[in-house]
C-alpha cells in the first residue's frame, strides 16, 4: 500500500503514525491504555493526487479520511488499522481576494486564523470565530457544519460558502459554480457542509466575506435569572438588529467567569457593530431591552474580558485537563426554539452534572432560538468509573434534546460522538443521506466513521 501511495505522491509526503480528533472520550481512551493505531497517512499537493489516491483506494477497498487541523471534538476523524488519511495541509493558498465583489478564494488547507488575519490586513473579515479558530482549517469548518462567536451577525459557515471544488470518491473533480446564487438545480455543495468527509474531498471554496465594521461597542448587564435573560435575547433578535456577539451565562457559568451576581443572576456580553451611527442606535436600543428587564448595566468590562479570552480554550488545555487519570471533560451544544429553551436548560443542567461542574452559555442566537452551550466535566476514581459517568452525561443530554424536539448539535457534529442518536434525530432523512451517499462513494472509500456511518 505504501509502495503504490508513494508512486502517486513521492515517498517523503507518505508517513505512518497514529492520527486522531480531539474527540474527549478518544483521549480518555487513550490514556486509560487503548493508544490509536498507526496509519498510513499521504499529503497530496494537487487535485490530481487526490484523485489518483481515491481511484486507488476505491480500486483497493482502502477507506479514506481527510485531515484538516484535527480539532473536530466528535471522532469524525479517528482511522482504524488500515486506513488511509489525507493529510491537506498543502492545499494552503489562499488564491484570490477580491475586494470589489467581496469574495475569496482559497484552497481547502488554508488555517482559519491566517485566513481572518489575511482578509483583516484589507481591512475585511470572513466573520467565522469558532473558539478553535487557531487549530482549525477550512476544509475542517465546511465539513463540520462550524459556526463561530459572531454567528449572530455573520451566520455559520454555510452562509459563507458561495463555491466548492471537490473532489468526488470516483476521481471526478466539481469545482464552485458561478455565484452571488444560482437557480441552476439545488445548490448541491451544500450538502458536503455538514458531510465529515463521506462524500469526497474538498479541495478549495469560495466564500462570502465583509468589510470589518467601523464600530465595534460592546459591554455586559446583569439579569436578575435565566428566564428574563432568554426573553431579552429573543427580544434583540425578534427586533431586527443583529449583534455581532451576544451570550447570556447561566449562574453557574456566571460565577464561573468571575462574575458576583446577586443569587440566581446571570450575564450577558454583548457586542453591536457597523458604521458608528448604527452601531450606537444598536447599543442603545439593547440598553433600552436590558433596562426593561431590571437588567444591572455593568459596562464595558465584560466585553473586554470575554474578548481578552475568547480564544482560550484551546487544544492544549482541553488535552491538559484530561491528562489526569479519571478525569473526564466535555461539551454538548444542542439548539431550540426560544419556546424551549429554558425546559431544555432546567433538564439537561442536572442530567450532565453526573461529576461537579455543569455549565452552560447561550450563545448563537436567531430570531428562531438559540444554542445552548453545555459543559460537564469531573474525575472518576477509575478509569471506567470516569467513562460510565461521562457516558451518563451524553445519554441524558441526548435522550433529552431528542424528547423535547431540539437538534442534538448545533456546530460540533456527529462523528462517532453521536453515532447512536443520528438516526434519531434524522428519521426519514436518514435514508436521503444514506441514498446520497451510496450513489457519491458507491464503493464506500470516504470516511466510514462520518455522520451516522461508524461505531461508537
Ligand atoms: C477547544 C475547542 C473549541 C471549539 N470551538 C468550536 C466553535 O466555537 N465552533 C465550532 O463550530 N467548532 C468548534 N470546535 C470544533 C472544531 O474546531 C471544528 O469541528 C472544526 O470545524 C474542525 O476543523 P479541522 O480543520 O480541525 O477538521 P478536522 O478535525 O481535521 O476534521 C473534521 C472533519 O472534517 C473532515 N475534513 C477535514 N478536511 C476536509 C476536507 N478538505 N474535505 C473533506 N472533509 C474534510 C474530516 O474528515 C473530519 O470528518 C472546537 C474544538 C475545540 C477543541
Amino acid at each position: 500500500m505504501r509502495a503504490e501511495l508513494e508512486k502517486i505522491v513521492g515517498s517523503a509526503a507518505v508517513d505512518e503514525r497514529a492520527v486522531r480528533d480531539l474527540w474527549p472520550l478518544g483521549i480518555m481512551d487513550e490514556r486509560a491504555g487503548k493508544p490509536s493505531t498507526p496509519v498510513l497517512v499521504a499529503r497530496p499537493t494537487g487535485r490530481e493526487q487526490v484523485a489518483a489516491i481515491l481511484v486507488w483506494a476505491g480500486a483497493n477497498g482502502v477507506s479514506v479520511t481527510p485531515m484538516g487541523g484535527g480539532s473536530g471534538v466528535c471522532g469524525a476523524l479517528s482511522p482504524e488499522a488500515g486506513d488511509l488519511v489525507l493529510d491537506m495541509s498543502a492545499f494552503d493558498r489562499i488564491l484570490e481576494v477580491d475586494e470589489a465583489n467581496l469574495t475569496c478564494k482559497c484552497e481547502s488547507g488554508v488555517n482559519g486564523l491566517r485566513l481572518e488575519e489575511h482578509l483583516n490586513e484589507r481591512g475585511l473579515t470572513l466573520g467565522h470565530f469558532p473558539t478553535s479558530l487557531p487549530g482549525t482549517t477550512l476544509g475542517g469548518l465546511i465539513a463540520t457544519r462550524s459556526s463561530g462567536q459572531e454567528s449572530s451577525r455573520y451566520g455559520s459557515i454555510e452562509d459563507m460558502v458561495l463555491g466548492l471544488a471537490v473532489v468526488l470518491p470516483d476521481g471526478t473533480f466539481a469545482a464552485p459554480r458561478p455565484g452571488p446564487r444560482s437557480a441552476v438545480g439545488p445548490a448541491l455543495h451544500q450538502l458536503w457542509l455538514g458531510s465529515e468527509g463521506a462524500l469526497g474531498v474538498v479541495t478549495g471554496a469560495v466564500l462570502r466575506v465583509h468589510r470589518l465594521p467601523e464600530s465595534v461597542i460592546g459591554g455586559g448587564y446583569g439579569f436578575p435569572d435565566l428566564a428574563t435573560g432568554l426573553e431579552s435575547m429573543r427580544a434583540i433578535m425578534q427586533s431586527g438588529i443583529r449583534p455581532l456577539v451576544m451570550r447570556l451565562y447561566d449562574p453557574e457559568d456566571t460565577a464561573f467567569n468571575g462574575y458576583d451576581l446577586p443569587d440566581g443572576g446571570c450575564l450577558l456580553v454583548v457586542a453591536n457593530a457597523g458604521l458608528s451611527g448604527v452601531a450606537r442606535a444598536e447599543a442603545d436600543a439593547v440598553k433600552s431591552f436590558a433596562a426593561a428587564a431590571a437588567a444591572a448595566d455593568l459596562g464595558e468590562d465584560p466585553w473586554l474580558r470575554w474578548q481578552k479570552h475568547r480564544f482560550d480554550l484551546s487544544a492544549d488545555r482541553l488535552k491538559t485537563f484530561l491528562a489526569p487519570p479519571g478525569a473526564y471533560l466535555d461539551t454538548i451544544e444542542l439548539a431550540a426554539p426560544w419556546t424551549v429553551l429554558h425546559d431544555l436548560h432546567a433538564r439537561v443542567k442536572p442530567a450532565i452534572a453526573v461529576g461537579g461542574l455543569a455549565l452552560c452559555h447561550f450563545s448563537h442566537a436567531y430570531e428562531q432560538g438559540c444554542c445552548a452551550y453545555f459543559t460537564f466535566g469531573g474525575s472518576g476514581d477509575t478509569e471506567p468509573d470516569a467513562r460510565s459517568a461521562y457516558i451518563r452525561a451524553w445519554e441524558g443530554a441526548m435522550s433529552i434534546a431528542l424528547e423535547l424536539g431540539a437538534t442534538i448539535s448545533h456546530h460540533h457534529g456527529v462523528g462517532r460522538a453521536r453515532v447512536r442518536w443520528v438516526a434519531d434525530e434524522m428519521g426519514g432523512w436518514m435514508r436521503v443521506w444514506r441514498s446520497i451517499k451510496e450513489s457519491v462513494d458507491p464503493k464506500g472509500v470516504m470516511n466510514p466513521r462520518a455522520v451516522g456511518g461508524g461505531k461508537p
